[in-house]
């Protein structure tokens, strides 16, 4: 709420409505940077202006750890996410085998057999039966079987 005004609020830079209207928000936000800066020319911290500067730095004691821990962190992440590129970038082998286990995995079995589709759908043969004139005999011409 602010009573000194009542002109309609503005939007906020994600979209959302701010509690006041733009020159409100402008006028209070120098207010704001004035009085930060007023604070560090009387030694205050850089960061949060509040408390007093360390000797020889520009931050307060919190804001010190804040920023080590801060950076702390970056340098940690950065080294997972190199280990887990060095990882994604190996190419996929098989197991290896060893004294332990002697080569028994299941990356190295054997892929479980199909039936082929000549099973289900063998070919015609490519021969017709008429011509297949190898399989009649000369002299039985099997008429006695008939
Ligand atoms: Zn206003
Ligand atoms: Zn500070």
């Amino acid at each position: 709420m602010q009573p000194r005004c009542r002109k309609p609020a503005s939007l906020k830079a994600n979209g959302e409505y701010a509690k006041s209207c733009e020159s409100c928000r402008i006028r209070r936000a120098k207010s704001c940077k004035r009085r930060r800066a007023a604070l560090v020319a009387e030694g205050g911290c850089r960061r949060c202006a509040y408390r007093q500067r360390l000797e020889g730095d520009f931050l307060c004691r919190r804001c010190r750890d804040d920023r080590d821990a801060e950076r702390a962190q970056k340098r940690q992440d950065a080294i997972d996410a190199a280990a887990i590129d060095e990882f994604a970038a190996k190419p996929d082998k098989a197991h290896r085998a060893s004294n332990l286990d002697m080569g028994v995995s299941i990356w190295n079995a054997r892929p479980p057999r199909e039936p082929s589709a000549g099973y289900w759908a063998p070919l015609p043969d490519p021969v017709p039966k008429q011509e297949r004139e190898w399989e009649q005999s000369l002299w039985d011409t099997g008429r006695r079987l008939r």
